[in-house]
């Protein structure tokens, strides 16, 4: 099964008891068994629900792996990776992490004695310097948000492994219809499943992939130890969207060529960050690595905070929301809104400046998009 294929049917076979084309919603806690100790295949929920495990297995193939693991959200995903350390282990992380994430490492698992390191890992030098004997994991997001940098996946993969680590790859801003980390090398892949594989900006979810099967064990005995697992529902919500990922990164990614485009001749934008542009650091390795560019454009106006602010106010079809992913095009302040809590020093020597915005190109006309920028740039 090729990839788009793979969306719409890995995982997914018609239902066995009515022939239902769609895998059905199996709201149900518990199972009801013959005789005790013989099971049909599901004991309770938050151990196994038909639905969740058709969602499991989509996504699994998509990324190329052989297990998935979902959860209620990308938060429970990556917090579940965690619990696989013991205090005093230690692991170096991308500095320009989701926000959330930056938090729970920094603010929950170090209370049990797991310490990080944060850094640029675009520059493989620094992370080699930071691996200490106690290091377990090299955690990357590429492209990073809101600056789109990129880290090489390949070369951090082979450093991993050369020193008996994990590395494990949050992939949401990509998804696997633009790149699959574990064919680089990585050993799990995280993703917020409420951004683009969700797509519709109508469900919040988390999920694991990995072909490591003693990681698989692992994970799969702490999702149902630990609880953080998606209901039913939610799993069939997303399931529903990712049948369409395959176009609907097409039309992002398009979309995003031509905003960016636009916004680079722009006389009121200082400078535009994607990574499909010829002049971004990390074009030639996001080229190498993925087979697409995404739909995330960051950018800088001329002025200061209040003409960001007062752009960011000014849109009718960029919605002035946080999150990305879905099929409505956003627009959002990263030192206002998402990154509020990095704080201002670390902010502005990352360069998330009073006037960047970041936009979630959707898939609306791009002509409405275009006009839509202009007006609100124009004031
Ligand atoms: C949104 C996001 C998360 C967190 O996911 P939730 O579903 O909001 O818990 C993690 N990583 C990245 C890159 C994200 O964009």
């Amino acid at each position: 099964m090729r990839f788009e294929t793979q969306a719409i049917h890995a995982g997914q076979e018609p239902d066995r008891l009515t022939g239902a084309v769609v895998v059905p919603i199996y709201q149900t806690s518990t199972y009801a068994q013959p005789e005790p100790g013989r099971h049909l295949g599901h004991e309770y929920t938050r151990s196994s629900n038909p639905t969740r495990d058709a969602l499991q297995a989509c996504v699994a193939a998509l990324e190329g792996g052989t297990h998935g693991i979902a959860f209620a959200s990308g938060m429970a995903a990556i917090s579940t990776v965690m619990t696989l350390f013991e205090s005093g282990d230690h692991v170096v992380s991308t500095d320009d992490v989701y926000g959330g994430t930056f938090r729970v490492f920094d603010k929950v698992f170090r209370q049990f004695g797991l310490e990080y390191t944060f850094l640029d890992t675009s520059d493989l030098a620094a992370v080699e310097a930071a691996i200490r004997p106690e290091t377990r994991m090299i955690w990357v997001e590429t492209p990073t948000n809101p600056l789109l940098v990129v880290s090489d996946l390949e070369k951090l993969a082979d450093l991993a492994h050369s020193r008996g680590l994990l590395i494990a790859v949050d992939n949401t801003f990509m998804s696997p219809a633009l790149q699959r980390p574990l064919e680089l090398g990585a050993d799990l892949v995280v993703h917020s499943t409420t951004k683009y594989l969700g797509g519709h900006s109508d469900v919040v979810g988390g999920i694991i992939a990995t072909s490591n099967d003693d990681l698989a064990e692992r994970l799969v005995f702490r999702q149902n130890a630990v609880g953080a697992v998606p209901g039913p529902f939610d799993s069939w919500l997303t399931l529903r969207g990712v049948k369409t990922l395959p176009i609907r990164m097409r039309a992002h990614e398009a979309n995003a060529a031509e905003v960016a485009g636009f916004l680079v001749d722009h006389a009121k934008v200082q400078d535009v960050i994607w990574p499909g542009l010829e002049d971004h650091a990390g074009h030639a390795a996001q080229k190498a690595q993925a087979s697409g560019f995404g739909g995330i454009v960051s950018f800088r106006v001329k002025g200061s905070l209040e003409d960001a602010c007062r752009v960011c106010s000014s849109t009718r079809f960029f919605l002035l929301a946080e999150s990305l992913g879905g099929v409505e095009s956003l627009i959002e302040h990263p030192a206002i809104m998402t990154h509020a809590s990095v704080p201002e020093d670390q902010r502005r020597e990352r360069g998330i400046s009073d006037t960047l915005i970041r936009l979630s190109v959707g898939i609306e006309n791009v002509q409405d998009l275009l006009e839509d920028l202009d007006q609100a740039l124009q004031g």
